[in-house]
């Protein structure tokens, strides 16, 4: 099961939007939406890490994810099929709205 969660940001009170993370159970085992900073859109978008960066969906941005791969813990991470754990921070992302490293994700529940 994915995560829902909010996006926050400190610096400008920007605070809303869903995002998805992680899975669903029917296709956990070849995608993993994470959020990214698109600085062409100024926003943040859901992209599928486990895809070629030339098919994201969205605006077709090659962004890169906030996400790391190999750090354990924290609510935010998930495994992925090869047990790879990618998390994200739960702080101190760049928003690319403001430009402030401010920006924070907060778990609200699962998706399926
Ligand atoms: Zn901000
Ligand atoms: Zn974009």
């Amino acid at each position: 099961m994915g995560m829902l969660v909010t996006t926050r940001c400190t610096g400008c009170g920007y605070d809303r939007e869903l995002l998805s993370l992680g899975a669903g159970m029917g296709s956990f085992r070849d995608k993993c939406w994470m959020p990214a900073p698109c600085e062409e859109c100024r926003q943040v978008v859901s992209i599928d890490i486990l895809a070629p960066s030339s098919s994201r969906p969205g605006c077709g941005n090659a962004v890169a994810s906030y996400a790391t791969r190999g750090h354990r813990g924290g609510a935010l991470s998930w495994r992925l099929p090869s047990d790879e754990v990618v998390s994200v921070p739960e702080f101190g992302n760049r928003f690319p709205a403001c430009g402030a490293s401010l920006l924070g994700f907060e778990l609200r529940g699962p998706f399926d």
